[in-house]
């Protein structure tokens, strides 16, 4: 598959990596439980593939990744329960390195043997990473033959192991999840076949303008759920009773309606709710039939005359993107929106579809249908600014220099 965004990027095939020092920068930033297990390893599994063809090669391989938002070194945002995790995937050794800038860390590299794997502590514990400091990325650069990014998750923050570090190393370039995502965003921002289906929804209207706007070019039909939906039937002067309503996005959403319409686009809004009078009563839910909410209620799910009119949208797409639940879809009784569309999707094999935002693949996941889709992004909020058409600055990184800064680079010589 033919990537626009991938021009002139290299891939780790393209490199011999056989006992070379191969730096992977993975992201391993998975949801935890309170007691520190793992509580989706959604991550772990994607980057799996290339660090598997690393270890067949014969590469000496040093992992790294960020893990949650740390201020200095916390314990409980120590990678140690991920490396045990990959570890016993793999049955393998996995050595962790407290100090990617220390002694220990330089010694126990350069003793590296061919498939082994050391993982560098949290690299948010050092405060060069946010900052992307250069000597921090030096640091292990020095180290390093080939850098390969297969964090897209983590590629839209210009941070020393992502941009920095590619700066320092000549031999640079993509993994086997980076390459996946960009060419699955880049269909839906390019190629998409149609009929075009976006369904939106999620918490705020606010959160996913840009995205909208870039998608209605785009698409064929838009679906509109979650607490998003309340919003734009604000905009028609529909009751909305106390759901959650973005008043001073009123009239963006009225907006869009009427573009919509003058471009013969398709906006669908729910016609039905489930509703409550309390987001936390779930005993007292019930459905309302018809688009207007009470006074007093609030809307939780779409409802499911709504759930049945989508699925027969979906039915008929040939290319889908999914952004933001239909629901409160973490609470069981009000999940069932956000399930049917789920299960809607997987049941159109002859459809690309593709789902992003970080909420959205957890429902993706949750609805039992993710391997019947054809790519959950991993890469949460990076996969919506990837959409929006911004330049993700960790796949910018791994550009070859242009020719005139390249001559500039070897001094004016060519
Ligand atoms: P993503 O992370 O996929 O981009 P968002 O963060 O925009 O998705 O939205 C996900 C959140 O929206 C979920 O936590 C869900 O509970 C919430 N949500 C969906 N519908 C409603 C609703 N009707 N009322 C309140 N919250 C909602
Ligand atoms: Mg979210």
């Amino acid at each position: 598959m033919a990537s626009k965004t991938l021009d002139g990027i290299k891939s780790i095939e393209n490199f011999q990596i056989e006992d070379k020092r191969l730096f992977l920068r993975l992201d391993l930033n998975v949801p935890m439980n309170e007691d520190l297990t793992i509580a989706d390893d959604t991550r772990i599994r994607a980057a799996m593939p290339t660090i598997k063809y690393a270890i067949e090669k014969g590469a000496k391989i040093i992992i790294a990744s960020h893990f949650g938002r740390p201020k200095g070194v916390e314990e409980k945002y120590s990678l140690e329960p991920v490396a045990k995790y990959l570890s016993e995937k793999l049955n393998k050794e996995i050595m962790l390195v407290e100090e990617p800038r220390g002694h220990a860390a330089r010694a126990l590299l350069s003793g590296l043997k061919p498939s082994q794997i050391i993982m560098l502590e949290n690299l948010r514990f050092d405060p060069g990473e946010e900052k992307n400091d250069r000597e921090f990325a030096q640091s292990m650069a020095g180290q390093t033959d080939i850098y390969i990014n297969d964090a897209f998750g983590a590629s839209h923050r210009a941070h020393a192991s992502i941009v920095a570090m590619p700066g320092l190393v000549d031999k640079k370039g993509i993994g086997f999840l980076m390459r996946k995502e960009i060419e699955m965003l880049d269909t839906i921002r390019f190629t998409p076949q149609a009929p075009f289906l976006t369904i939106l929804g999620g918490a705020k209207v606010s959160d996913k303008i840009e995205v909208i706007e870039v998608l209605m070019d785009k698409v064929d039909t838009m679906i509109i759920g979650g607490a998003m939906a309340y919003t734009f039937l604000a905009a028609q002067k529909i009751q909305t009773g106390k759901s959650l309503v973005e008043k001073d996005k009123i009239s963006f959403a009225a907006d869009l309606l009427k573009r919509a319409e003058m471009r013969r686009k398709r906006i669908l809004v729910p016609i039905d709710h489930r509703i409550t009078q309390d987001i936390k009563d779930t005993e007292g839910s019930k459905i309302c039939d018809g688009a207007a909410i009470p006074d007093g209620w609030l809307g939780v799910d779409i409802g499911p005359k709504t759930a049945e009119l989508y699925a027969k949208e979906i039915a008929r797409a040939k290319t889908i993107f999914w952004n933001g639940p239909m629901g409160v879809f973490e609470t069981e009784a009000f999940s069932a929106g956000t399930f049917k569309v789920a299960r809607a999707i997987a049941e159109n094999e002859k459809a690309i579809s593709v789902v992003g935002g970080g909420d959205s693949a957890a429902a993706a996941e949750a609805s039992g249908q993710a391997e019947k889709f054809t790519h959950i992004s991993t890469g949460g909020g990076a996969s919506l600014e990837f959409l929006q058409g911004e330049k993700l600055p960790g796949i910018e990184a791994l550009r070859p220099p242009k020719r005139s800064e390249k001559n500039i680079e070897d001094g004016g010589m060519l």
